[in-house]
């Protein structure tokens, strides 16, 4: 299998920041064998080599999404107002959950995966949390985008403690009859969370395009055994793992509560706080705890749709790097962000760190996010030598963007204008590991209108059906978890950073009194 992209705008995004103006890129398998001004002589000895003509389109490397849970499929625009604690009791009831058959697991990955791809992603890191500890989810969620033609970094969440042990207060606030309903429900343990583990693994791992690591949903709803057994696997197997990581200030009061430490310092002290560490949403962190993130040189994924939605706050994204951490950009589930358009979280992204101070020179551009898109998502999962620019080498994973799209007119810096102007309907063609996904807008691996009818009678059965059901069972818990909500964020940390009056600016560099 070759393909030439013949005469495009390359925005190569290696580490010089290479840009050919009119260039060639000539992929031979799943790997990209060369860029260069002029490659038809080369091309010429492939016989049959497929020609992509780009002269009017800026041919990028594809996006990786960071952080993202299928699994929310069928739940965009579902929920408004809630915090993150409160969201959660509502998306993932206690009683009540969802009846889903293999086939809806696939199909709501299929949704967010067609999402993505049409928004220029060509992996995904997908953590799917399935309720029901069955091998199910991964392997029709893996099946989903082995069809569709994208990558997918899968993780089974895992958890092993109860819904009560995960959160502060709660329970000495539940009456003893829902608190013994709490505890009955089962969660297995942590050798079972293992070998489904390796059970998914020994069948994805390496195939298909898929890689399946490690996820532990959250530190406070993990027992230092199942952690222990994570950092051990992560050491041996050197695999990355995702971790959801103060989230929100209720999260950071847990730590206290529960460890009297931080967060961070208790993933420490179990084995888990090395470079292969991956901290989702990093917001209520203390400066100790930057400093032993970025000490480690381990990473975060930046989630700003869902921080902004569900009121978490913001992430430190400068001192993160100042500190040494990476930092990767993710949508996050589409309960909480709402899309899986990559498009929309690099606008959020570019946008949201003007807020904070007022020294300029401490936002963030859009350029780093670029970097987030691309080499940090990579890093984040430890695929930075393959994937995240077009190079000789690396894998071909490449988007081609309309050149004359209304955002890119007049063409001023195409990576500001993926941020600011251009939104994803200017992603025309999609190469992954070489193969053509979708070229013009139209997927080529599946039949998209097939795929929409039966996506949204599964979907339209869940609202009718699997939405009351959860509803009510998040309702038992309510009332206690609005108690919750009000003593944790009443109680005083010392993380957190973006105070809603900004501090004024330090004038004594310009020599002001
Ligand atoms: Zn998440």
């Amino acid at each position: 299998m070759a393909l030439l992209i013949r005469q495009g705008h390359i925005i190569t995004n290696d580490a010089a920041g290479m840009v050919l103006e009119r260039g060639d890129v000539l992929v031979i398998g799943d790997r990209i064998a060369a860029v260069g001004p002029d490659l038809s002589a080369r091309a010429a000895e492939h016989p049959g080599i497929e020609v992509i003509e780009a002269r009017d389109r800026l041919v990028f490397p594809g996006f990786i999404d960071a952080h993202m849970h299928s699994n929310e499929g069928f739940e965009m625009g579902r929920y408004d107002n809630l915090p993150l604690e409160i969201w959660l009791s509502e998306v993932y009831p206690p009683f009540g959950a969802a009846n889903l058959s293999w086939r809806d697991w696939y199909l709501r990955a299929m949704l967010v995966g067609i999402v993505s791809v049409r928004s220029g992603v060509t992996a995904l890191q997908d953590d799917v949390i399935n309720l029901a500890f069955t091998p199910d989810a991964v392997d029709a969620t893996a099946s989903a985008y082995r069809d569709l033609g994208l990558k997918g970094w899968i993780t089974a969440s895992m958890w092993d403690e109860s819904f009560l042990n995960g959160l502060p207060f709660l329970a000495d606030l539940v009456p003893a009859d829902l608190k013994a309903r709490l505890d009955a429900f089962p969660v297995p343990g942590h050798r079972d969370q293992i070998e489904l583990f390796q059970h998914l693994r020994a069948t994805w791992h390496d195939k298909d395009g898929m890689r399946i690591i490690l996820g532990p949903c959250g530190p406070q709803r993990c027992s230092t055994a199942l952690l222990e057994e994570v950092a051990g696997l992560s050491a041996d197997l050197d695999l990355p793992i995702h971790c959801h990581v103060l989230e929100t200030k209720t999260q950071a009061v847990t730590g206290q509560r529960k460890y009297n430490r931080t967060l961070p310092q208790f993933l420490a002290d179990v084995g888990c706080m090395t470079h292969r560490l991956t901290m989702n949403h990093a917001i209520w962190l203390t400066e100790g705890d930057i400093e032993l993130l970025g000490g480690v040189g381990g990473s975060i994924t930046h989630n700003p749709l869902a921080n902004l939605k569900l009121g978490s706050g913001v992430a430190p994204i400068r001192k993160l790097k100042n500190a040494g951490a990476n930092i990767a950009l993710g949508c996050d589930g589409v309960a909480s962000a709402d899309t899986a358009d990559m498009f929309s979280a690099f606008k959020a992204a570019s946008l949201l760190h003007k807020i904070g101070t007022h020294d300029y020179r401490e936002w963030v551009s859009a350029h780093e996010v670029m970097h987030m898109a691309t080499h940090g998502a990579a890093r984040s999962s430890l695929m930075q030598d393959k994937v995240g620019s077009i190079e000789a080498g690396k894998q071909a994973d490449i988007v081609l963007l309309d050149r004359y799209h209304w955002g890119f007119i007049p063409l001023h810096d195409p990576i500001q204008q993926i941020a600011f102007s251009a939104d994803q309907e200017a992603v025309r063609t999609s190469i992954i590991g070489g193969r053509v996904v979708m070229r013009e807008r139209k997927l080529a691996l599946i039949d998209e209108e097939a795929i929409r009818m039966e996506i949204s009678e599964a979907a339209e059965r869940f609202r009718r059906e699997d939405c009351p059901r959860m509803s009510a069972g998040a309702a038992e818990v309510r009332p206690y978890l609005d108690q919750m909500h009000t003593m944790a964020t009443g109680s005083t940390v010392e993380a957190g950073h973006i105070p809603l009056r900004m501090p004024p600016v330090d004038g004594r560099r310009f020599g002001a009194e």
